[in-house]
């Protein structure tokens, strides 16, 4: 029988009233005729508790047991959804993680899956077996102790267990109706997308839309696996949501499909370093062994054997990025005057794989943004992406000005 994978994320099964209704889904699917895996998160707000305890209980926590914490609230509804499903007639069984085995590497806290094994699941679907339940974001290591994925890893599981089992398809249900043009509660015009190409979504989670976890689209893509996003709230047709798809099964696409942001920028300026070759390699060699995520990069105009260098991060790492610097300095392996960092800026970005074939777009963005008053402070363009840091307090402001300028709200 054809397999479905099914992931429902905390707020679908946030308590017995919502796990009833994600598990009539899962007996839709069932009457259609798959076999479907049911990925689980743990019920909303629960990993946040459980992280808590963990940090309270010990500060420089040994990471193998804050894995050993933290995975359990999957646990919990991987059970309560079999039997929920048992309780409908349904034949399921739960799997943690390490039963089935999702095997992983051992990087606590932020393992990556390396293999599924598929033969005990579908020996039980020989058996009569109609669903398996597994508990998302969790799996085993080569030494044998449970692991995570990282947050929100719970899709990553789902796409993975599609790709292992060959499913039809990977369907994400969560607490909205599918992949915006951009966050509605900042455009009230923000429109709902029928299909984003991966690696559109891609671009879009890695530059702050929260809909998946990155790791989950970057697997979608490289297996291919058709993935689907859509609210476990609604009464869902077929066609529901988005279809986070090849780029080929988009006839028509727009040449931007999203305007995505992020917050939590800093933008950090080395005043007067040497211009000389390997000088970009001592600076970002350093921030990169410091797991700095350095993103945009810009080395100004240089005077007298001297430049500037900046480059943006998360503002969380500034304070590692400092140090990482300071440090190098103190090793005489780069030479600054200052280090400034501006903590009060914001990153948008327009995405859409359109921009291969069309010029223009940053010309629009930058007119647009003009037009707004709104200043521009570092510039990063990929093949399929514009972004611009600005004053944190412009973000809103542009991010509206973006998404009526490219008319996301027209189909
Ligand atoms: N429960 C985990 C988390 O909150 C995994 C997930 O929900 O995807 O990060
Ligand atoms: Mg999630």
């Amino acid at each position: 029988m054809p397999v479905l994978v099914m992931k429902f994320g905390g707020t679908s099964v946030a308590n017995l009233d919502r796990i009833r209704r994600a598990a009539k889904r899962v007996g839709v699917e069932v009457a259609k005729g798959y076999d479907v895996i049911v990925i689980v998160s743990a019920m909303s707000g629960k990993t946040n508790e459980l992280v808590g305890w963990v940090g309270e209980t010990s500060p420089l926590y040994d990471a193998r047991e804050y894995d050993a914490v933290v995975s359990s609230g999957e646990n919990v509804t991987a059970g309560l959804m079999a039997l929920t499903l048992q309780e409908m007639d349904v034949p399921a069984r739960s799997w943690q993680g390490w039963q089935v085995p999702v095997k992983t590497t051992s990087a606590h806290s932020a393992a990556r899956i390396e293999e599924i094994p598929t033969d005990n699941i579908t020996a039980k679907f020989g058996e009569g077996m109609r669903v398996a339940v597994v508990a998302g974001f969790q799996g085993v290591s080569p030494e044998g102790r449970i692991t995570t994925l990282g947050r929100g890893g719970s899709d990553t599981t789902a796409v993975a267990f599609a790709a292992a089992f060959d499913a039809e398809r990977c369907d994400i249900y969560t607490d909205v109706d599918g992949v915006y043009t951009t966050d509605p509660r900042i455009a009230s015009k923000a429109r709902k997308l029928d299909k984003i190409a991966f690696e559109e979504m891609l671009e879009l989670a890695s530059l702050g839309a929260k809909v998946l976890q990155t790791r989950s689209v970057e697997l979608a893509m490289r297996y291919n696996v058709k993935l689907r996003v859509l609210s476990s709230f609604e009464e869902q047709s077929d066609a529901a949501g988005t279809l986070v798809c090849d780029e080929e099964e988009i006839m028509e696409s727009n040449v931007v499909s999203g305007i995505a942001y992020s917050r939590d920028e800093a933008k950090m300026t080395l005043i007067s370093v040497a211009d000389r070759p390997g000088i970009a390699a001592a600076i970002f060699g350093p921030l990169s062994e410091a797991g700095v995520n350095v993103d945009m990069i810009i080395q100004n105009i240089a005077e007298e054997g001297r430049t500037d260098m900046t480059f943006s991060c998360p503002t969380d790492q500034v304070k590692r990025a400092e140090k990482a610097m300071a440090d190098a300095k103190a090793r005489g392996d780069i030479n600054y005057h200052d280090l400034v960092a501006d903590t009060d800026v914001a990153k948008v970005s327009a995405v859409g794989i359109g921009m291969r074939s069309q010029s223009g777009v940053a010309a629009k963005m930058f007119k647009t943004l003009s037009d707004e008053g709104v200043n521009i402070k570092v510039i990063a363009t990929s093949e399929i992406k514009i972004s611009v840091l600005i004053d944190r307090k412009y973000m809103e402001l542009a991010v509206q000005a973006l998404h009526d300028a490219f008319e996301l709200d027209k189909a």
